[in-house]
């Protein structure tokens, strides 16, 4: 009993999402919409597995996957039409379009390669059916770039778990550590604590290896007087968090102090300043005039941030080049950095959500 009131109570949400969905599909001369990202698929029919395609119309939800997901699919979809496919999507797709009616068939660009694209077409043309193949990209990113209050339950809850691990990650990165142990014990955690796996990489990147933004651990030996910047995140239900702080253990640089004050108070102007409404350009601006003003625009050569739902990296993009927008319901990371090659690197990360206009910061840990 108390399943089926869960599943009902999952379902509503969906609902909605396929109803916001098919306004876009219909605002943009669209018969149906070809999804394959899994991400999508799983935001609006619940399926996780790792391959399917869904096809959603005005009328129709189907699901096509193959032998392997079929009882999944039955399971985690049950208000969709499950097709079972055999062979590839050329194969199959003319033939169904066909017999739908359907003349104009979006698809993702982001997810689908050329090879696909020029397959599917060959094979359009040689069964003479009449179909546009239509090129879309961020319908259903856009949609959930901003998050329903179940959602944001999910990624607090990913968020807390993250705050609770880097207490315990501040007793086992230590000097004489190699970078490798450290970032494995604190994966072991995150796991032992609940996180489905990992959602990318734990960046542990010492001394001089913390210049490079997206660093792996290495065997090297983590030592007094060294940043250590630590990127970490967990999931739960399949949400993300994401999460950095850079330590300075023991009597640091002077030039790494000066640093690490300067990304502190360009996460700070940042944090204070975002408003729904605003450019997400204009955003990154905030802390990056910081990081400028300084004398280090240079050496801060990533974007501000990036939204973080299912995936970890997902829209609104904060950067000087975005053209998104932030709007209440965003959930995204402010993370500025000044990167030194050869000296070392500072990065301070928190997400964040935007509430009644303004950032509302998710993650409780503190820094250094
Ligand atoms: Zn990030």
């Amino acid at each position: 009993m108390t399943n089926r009131i869960a599943e009902g109570a999952r379902r509503k949400p969906r609902t909605k999402r396929l109803r916001k969905l098919r306004t876009s599909i219909a605002e943009k001369g669209l018969d149906a919409l070809l999804l394959s990202q899994p991400e999508n698929l799983r935001y609006l029919s619940g399926f996780t597995g790792s391959s399917g395609w869904l096809l959603i119309s005005g009328q129709n939800v189907i699901l096509a996957t193959d032998f392997r997901y079929m009882e999944q699919a039955k399971d985690e979809s049950p208000d969709f039409e499950i097709i079972q496919t055999k062979r590839e999507l050329r194969d199959w797709l003319p033939g169904l379009v066909s017999d739908l009616g359907w003349h104009k068939l979006g698809f993702e660009t982001n997810s689908t390669s050329y090879e696909f694209y020029h397959k599917l077409s060959e094979a359009i043309k040689a069964r003479q059916v009449n179909l546009d193949l239509v090129p879309t990209t961020g319908i259903v990113e856009q949609l959930r770039s901003i998050k329903e209050p179940e959602e944001l339950g999910f990624i607090k809850k990913a968020v807390e778990l993250v705050d609770a691990v880097f207490e315990q990650a501040k007793t086992i990165i230590r000097p004489g550590i190699t970078e490798k142990e450290a970032a494995w014990e604190i994966e072991k955690i995150l796991r032992q604590e609940g996180s489905e796996g990992m959602p990318f990489e734990i960046i542990m990147a010492s001394g001089p290896n913390s210049a490079l933004p997206h660093a792996r651990p290495t065997e090297k030996i983590i030592r007094s007087g060294e940043p250590v910047l630590i990127d970490m995140g967990a999931r739960i239900s399949g949400y993300c968090s994401d999460f950095s702080r850079t330590l300075l253990l023991g009597k640091a640089d002077k030039t790494l102090q000066k640093i690490y004050n300067i990304v502190l108070k360009a996460q700070t102007t940042a944090i204070e300043g975002v408003e729904s409404g605003m450019d997400a350009s204009q955003a990154d601006q905030l802390a990056r005039s910081v990081v400028e003003q300084a004398g280090y625009g240079d050496a801060f050569g990533h974007g501000l941030g990036h939204g973080v739902g299912l995936a970890v990296h997902e829209s609104p993009r904060l950067g000087p080049s975005s053209s998104d927008s932030l709007a209440d319901g965003m959930v995204f990371t402010i993370e500025p950095g000044i990167y030194l090659a050869g000296q070392g690197g500072i990065r301070i990360e928190d997400m964040v959500v935007l509430e009644n206009g303004k950032a509302k910061v998710l993650s409780k840990a503190k820094g250094k």
